[in-house]
């Protein structure tokens, strides 16, 4: 399988986030592109760099406000007096029905959920190129490859169409399936990352061309809080289309792969021509946010659970944090899809 990735992506290298009030290390370090590639590697993908692909692909899901925000407000946030190095929010909204605010301040808190996607001046090539990859790796499943796997750093399936949150900036899996959508009618997203996907749900959620199911872990007491739960169906033309699985916490191999099936019965009623998966990895027992139990023979047979969908496929790399497994999880989940088969 191909394998896509650009050195600019690990550029970004955000310091510090805010977890129950506290500052804590932000998990979402560049190391964690090492480990990826040495996993893709070891499951015998070549890793090949994406093509500039400009701005359309990612236009097609984000808003023109937001893209300029997040290709300006760096060097627009040095310019305020006592500005932290990164630009991090510090007041949000309480509903967006108001005015759009002019300042740095009032926009970083318009387009940023929360404290955990600090913004550099390499973030925005950062996230770029992680959206590019995910689009190299849609065009060449476009192409005609059963599977091609897209290296997404920074992650993206918390990034809405017009706001950052937890770690996303460009929703890679969002730009992946609307790239797809240029050549089938219908596309599914699943999304396996220990989080629901907010932002992916947010973007398709009155659509009834892109059906997106998650599994994640229950949202009542964790990340993200606000969306992931079983009522939310989608709306307009889009109701019906949104499918949630929230998972009790510390679930294992079993449940997961059981939500799996259940899953699989909406995605074949779709009969989607497509499919994105948001593969993140940090279901894992070991992952450092502990939410899921998933082992490491359990993502291989996810993969191959997957595989037997028998429908062409992106997997998009969304979340998975520092830990020695990380990249044998890849290793097995791209193993397990490899041997899987049309079932
Ligand atoms: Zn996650």
């Amino acid at each position: 399988m191909k394998a896509f990735y650009a050195e600019e992506q690990k550029r970004h290298d955000p310091k510090a986030f805010l977890s129950s009030g506290a500052q804590k290390p932000n998990p979402e370090k560049p190391e964690r592109v090492e480990r990826l590639l040495a996993g893709a590697r070891a499951a015998g993908c070549t890793i090949e760099r994406p093509r500039d692909h400009g701005p359309g692909p990612v236009a097609a899901v984000h808003t023109p406000e937001y893209l300029d925000f997040l290709e300006h407000i760096f060097v627009r946030w040095q310019r305020i007096e006592g500005a932290s190095a990164e630009v991090i929010p510090n007041i949000h909204p309480i509903a967006r029905g108001g005015s759009y605010p002019a300042s740095a301040v009032g926009q970083a808190g318009y387009h940023m959920a929360d404290t955990a996607c600090p913004i550099s001046s390499e973030t925005w090539q950062s996230a770029l190129w992680s959206a590019w990859s995910a689009v190299e790796a849609a065009e060449a499943v476009m192409s005609g490859a059963p599977a091609a796997y897209a290296l997404c750093r920074p992650p993206g399936h918390h990034a809405f169409a017009d706001v950052a949150g937890g770690f996303c900036f460009i929703n890679n899996s969002a730009v992946a399936a609307q790239t797809l959508r240029k050549n089938v009618a219908r596309v599914a997203i699943l999304d396996v990352d220990l989080h629901h996907g907010n932002g992916t749900q947010g973007i398709f959620y009155a659509r009834p061309d892109v059906l997106t199911v998650s599994l994640h872990a229950d949202p009542v007491r964790f990340y993200p809080f606000f969306w992931g739960h079983a009522d939310e169906r989608g709306e307009g033309a889009g109701l019906g289309y949104n499918f949630n699985l929230p998972l009790a916490r510390k679930s294992g191999d079993a449940a997961f792969l059981d939500a799996l099936d259940v899953a699989f019965q909406r995605i074949r009623a779709f009969a989607p021509e497509a499919l994105v998966v948001a593969l993140g990895l940090d279901a894992f027992e070991g992952d450092p946010f502990g939410g899921l139990s998933v082992t490491t023979p359990g993502f291989s047979r996810i993969g191959e659970a997957i595989a037997g969908l028998g429908l062409p496929t992106v997997i998009v790399q969304e979340g998975g944090y520092l830990c020695d497994e990380l990249g044998d999880n890849l290793t097995a989940f791209l193993t397990g899809f490899g041997g899987g088969k049309k079932r």
